[in-house]
């Protein structure tokens, strides 16, 4: 099974809501590893975008296809998860009550569609990936507090962390740093950053400053289609951009 080429291809898409074309000739590319940045204004069509990557969303016309093998329109919402696209909404829903260890656990676990003795059935493979997760969205020190008492953005760490614990390809992020610190803002970029390359991460952001800051290409969504596509440079000097943008 040789990764290469894009892992998600979007072709000619199109999403009508009672007669309004939410989503309008959308055409996509996501190369396998990639870290893209979706941006655009309010109403772009950016979360109707991952509602059809993920199957929640059935398009009227167009093909959406998940590497080469896998016609994502075929298929319903848990089974297109179950190929690893793993998403991650703008709140952070963890289990407050459970400790940061509990909650990375909890997460292995529903990808073998059991629910486990906590903690009794661990082998050493599963505390070795929940290891290594803990590092990466560093909370290490963390994982035997409950997770009620994280800060915000170390609450939306630990989730990225749970979607982690089932080995995604492709990671779909929605709007990470609002509500973040500056400081948690950086650790995010870093994060997601080197989290890209073994996996395929798309994020839809509104902060500028934070896709300027993690983003080698970024789409430019606007009535439902591809206004741009470049790096920040590139679209942020394009003037169909800055007239959206002005026009806001
Ligand atoms: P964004 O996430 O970029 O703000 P959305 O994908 O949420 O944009 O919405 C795109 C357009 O589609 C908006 O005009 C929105 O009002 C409309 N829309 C989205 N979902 C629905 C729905 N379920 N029913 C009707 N209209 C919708």
């Amino acid at each position: 099974d040789v990764r290469h080429g894009p892992i998600l291809y979007l072709e000619d898409v199109n999403v009508s809501f009672d007669g309004f074309k939410a989503i309008n000739n959308l055409n996509l590319t996501i190369d396998d590893g990639e870290l893209r940045c979706i941006i655009g204004p309010n109403g772009a069509g950016k979360t109707t975008m991952m509602d059809i990557i993920t199957g929640k969303t059935q398009p009227d016309t167009g093909s959406v296809w998940f590497g080469s093998r896998h016609n994502l329109l075929t298929m319903n919402e848990p089974d297109i998860a179950s190929l690893g696209i793993g998403r991650k909404f703008q709140k952070p829903t963890v289990f407050e009550a459970l400790t940061v260890f509990e909650n990375l656990e909890l997460a292995m676990a529903t990808d073998k569609r059991i629910l486990p003795t906590l903690t009794a059935r661990l082998t050493g493979e599963h505390r070795d990936r929940i290891d290594e997760v803990l590092h990466l969205i560093g909370l290490a020190e963390l994982r035997y507090r409950e997770a009620g008492i994280l800060s915000h953005g170390q609450k939306q760490w630990l989730e990225i962390g749970m979607l982690l614990m089932q080995k995604p390809r492709l990671l779909l992020v929605d709007e990470p740093v609002a509500g973040m610190t500056e400081q948690e803002m950086e650790r995010t970029a870093e994060l997601l950053t080197s989290l890209a390359g073994k996996q395929s991460v798309v994020v839809v952001e509104h902060d500028m400053g934070f896709v300027r800051s993690i983003a080698r290409q970024v789409t430019v969504l606007h009535q439902g289609t591809v206004l741009a596509e470049g790096t920040m440079d590139q679209v942020s000097n394009d003037p169909k951009v800055i007239e959206v943008y002005l026009g806001e």
